[in-house]
C-alpha cells in the first residue's frame, strides 16, 4: 500500500499544493532531467526514505527513493528493542 500524494493527471493542470496533494502530469518530459528540485523534507515509509522532486517546468512529479538510509535515521531498529525488553519482562 502505497501513500503518497501525487496525483497523476492529465486533465487537471499541475499544481503544487505540497504536502496536501501533488497533481502532476502523467508523463515526464524532456525538460524534467533539468527542471528536476526537491520539494519538502525528507520523508519515511517503513524502512524506506523518500522526497517528492518536481518537476519546475512541466510540474511533473516523482517520489525519489533514497538509496542509502539517512544519516539521522533510527540504525537499531525499534523493534529489536522492544523484543528484546518483553523478554525481560516474560
Ligand atoms: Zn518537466
Amino acid at each position: 500500500m502505497n501513500k503518497t500524494i501525487v496525483e497523476y493527471t492529465d486533465v487537471k493542470r499541475p499544481r503544487n499544493m505540497y504536502p496536501k496533494l501533488i497533481l502532476s502530469p502523467s508523463k515526464g518530459k524532456a525538460c524534467c532531467a533539468q527542471n528536476m528540485e526537491q520539494i519538502g523534507g525528507v520523508e519515511r515509509e517503513e524502512n524506506r526514505a523518500y522526497c517528492y522532486r518536481r518537476c519546475r517546468a512541466c510540474g511533473y512529479t516523482v517520489r525519489h527513493f533514497l538509496s542509502a538510509p539517512p544519516p539521522d535515521g533510527p540504525s537499531g531498529s525499534w523493534e529489536d528493542e522492544t523484543s528484546t525488553l518483553l523478554k525481560l519482562v516474560g
